[in-house]
């Protein structure tokens, strides 16, 4: 208590000044994200199957949607980035998008089959708001060029990853043993704690994150501007719903957005210096990279989840004497989570060892690492095939194998990634480009639908074996394309360095 009354006069300086290896200020924003985590993940693991089991959907269906609901829920956030940007500040963005998450799943929880879409358009524009300002305020703890800022990125990444771990977990177990009802209602509870968190521990921010009118306009016309976006995000909501509800708009939406977004970069980018434009290019092509890392990666929420659903049977974990069972669902849903917890602090140490002998991959080489393991990971998939009995079930531990290196090659590109959003663009972009970052997740979930879509067999009566295949033969394909992906980036490298000027 003392400590945040203390903090009001806190300033930039002072904050950026810390000593030791992270700002204080990281911890209460590591607690905000990972709750939000908890509900945005609690409610990613029940999607797909909600809408199999209970709107029973068919599955390419139920591929096709979840990839548009995620790729709505990542285009938002380009459009919170902006609004952050320009009107409302970071602090404004993150509350309001607070608001519309806890709405968006009480909504759910109150009617899960009825309000289906209402509650899951609250969540799109609620995590626009909140999810890319909140990691764009982790960037603006450090001043340019402090070497403790992907180590501040890793920890923030690990926070996110408890979040998921735990609502990813937990929500579907909730759902399976108790109701929908209940699982839903446990999001909306996680989003109100992290809520409640970055609104009680505000104060330590000094003077980040405010309005970037504030001081240049009155107080009552700042308001204005903070009610228009408000009101407009709401009235965004219907919009939202119809896009939802009829996928077949998603393509017409994602073909607007993108090539708008881009479009908006680049003649924002004309505002700015040489150096500043090459290197928000630099970014670009590594947020173009990534829409194809996230387009395979986000298999987990659609057919990996499917994949998992019906082709492996429980197991029995022994610790000691007691018998943990263990869901092939939940494993889905957390062993990304678990080994990223596990192996951030690895990466960390491994990275600052690296350093400190003057071996330390730089970025576009991690971007690179991170596509040969999203390769052999997919490798792994496909071989579970080579352990299915004849009923068509099939290794759970190749499976969680699998999940290992497909996180060791997210922990070479994505805390990265979000650190380079705040060293390669100048401030005043600092919110749009993590937006233009997570729009990049955006492609890439959409792509996941279809890609998933194509991998699942248009046969519903199709035997277990089958799906495995099919399943199968998709990973085989996928994990060919990531490695070409991987060589790409080695070769375009040298370029790429040039762009980036003093950013490593
Ligand atoms: N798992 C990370 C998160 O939830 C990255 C998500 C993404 O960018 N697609 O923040």
């Amino acid at each position: 208590m003392e400590l945040i009354k203390d903090a009001k006069e806190i300033t930039l300086e002072q904050i950026q000044d810390f000593k030791g290896k992270y700002p204080k200020q990281l911890w209460y924003l590591f607690l905000s994200e990972m709750w939000e985590r908890f509900a945005f993940y609690g409610m990613r693991g029940m999607l797909t199957i909600f809408m199999v089991e209970k709107l029973l959907l068919s599955e390419k269906e139920a591929n096709l949607k979840y990839g548009a609901i995620q790729a709505f829920i990542y285009t938002m956030a380009f459009i919170g980035g902006f609004f952050a940007d320009k009107i409302l500040g970071f602090r404004k963005s993150i509350f309001w998008g607070g608001i519309l998450m806890i709405i968006g799943s009480f909504t759910l929880a109150f009617s899960p089959e009825k309000l289906y879409y209402m509650g899951i358009s609250f969540t799109i524009v609620g995590t626009g708001f909140f999810k890319p300002n909140i990691s764009t305020m982790v960037g603006n703890l450090y001043k340019a060029g402090d070497p403790r800022r992907d180590a501040g990125f890793g920890l923030f990444y690990s926070g996110i990853n408890i979040g998921a771990l735990l609502g990813g977990y937990l929500c579907i177990n909730i759902a399976n043993h108790y109701s929908w009802n209940a699982a839903f209602s446990l999001a909306g509870i996680g989003m109100a704690l992290g809520l409640g968190i970055f609104i009680f521990t505000k104060r330590t921010l000094g003077p980040i994150g405010f309005s970037p009118f504030l001081g240049k306009l009155p107080a009552a016309k700042i308001k204005t501007y903070d009610l228009m976006v408000y009101a407009g995000s709401l009235l965004v909501i219907p919009f939202i719903l119809l896009l939802v509800s009829n996928t077949a708009y998603t393509d017409i939406f994602m073909y607007i957005v993108g090539p708008a977004a881009l479009l908006y970069i680049i003649y924002e980018m004309f505002k700015y210096s040489k150096v500043e434009r090459q290197k928000l290019t630099a970014a670009l092509v590594f947020i173009i990279f990534s829409i194809f890392f996230w387009a395979f990666f986000e298999q987990a929420g659609g057919s990996l989840s499917l994949f998992a659903r019906y082709n492996f049977h429980p197991a029995v974990m022994h610790v000691g004497n007691i018998d943990i069972p263990i869901d092939p669902n939940e494993v889905n849903n957390s062993a990304n989570s678990l080994f990223v917890i596990l192996l951030s602090p690895v990466f960390g140490l491994l990275w600052l060892w690296m350093s400190s002998r003057k071996m330390e991959p730089n970025t576009i080489i991690k971007f690179g690492l991170g596509f040969l393991f999203l390769s052999i990971a997919f490798y792994v998939f496909y071989y579970t095939r080579f352990f299915a009995d004849a009923a068509g079930y099939t290794s759970l531990n190749v499976f969680t194998l699998a999940y290992l290196v497909i996180t060791i090659g997210e922990l070479c590109l994505s805390p990265i990634g979000l650190s380079l959003m705040t060293t390669l663009a100048p401030k005043p972009l600092h919110g749009m480009m993590m937006g233009m970052w997570f729009l990049a997740s955006a492609y890439g979930q959409y792509a996941a639908g279809i890609l998933g879509a194509g991998m699942s067999t248009v046969n519903e009566k199709a035997s277990l074996t089958e799906k495995m295949m099919s399943y199968t033969e998709g990973y085989k394909q996928l994990a060919m394309y990531a490695l070409i992906g991987g060589v790409l980036l080695v070769l375009i490298s040298p370029v790429v360095k040039k762009l980036m000027h003093e950013v490593h």
